[in-house]
């Protein structure tokens, strides 16, 4: 996963950081690291991810809104 490219960088992803393969969309506080205050998703160039990551880690937050974890919107914008 840690390729040459991937060194170089600066800004790494904190989920091949910290060698996370499967984000778990039961871990609301992680996932809400991820979503603004209006509850949308980080994109990547903020975040930092890898795209690898981002897929999941969206994927993982769809879920869990799915369950209501998540919000869709933020509640107090409205
Ligand atoms: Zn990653």
């Amino acid at each position: 996963m840690a390729s040459e490219f991937e060194r170089k960088r600066k800004k790494t992803c904190r989920f091949c950081e910290s060698k996370i393969d499967v984000i778990d969309y039961k871990d609301e506080r992680l996932l809400r690291r991820f979503i603004t205050d209006r509850g949308k998703i980080v994109p990547r160039r903020i975040s930092g991810n890898c795209a690898w990551h981002q897929r999941r880690l969206t994927l993982a937050i769809k879920r869990a809104r799915h369950l209501a974890l998540l919000p869709f919107t933020g509640e107090i914008y409205r």
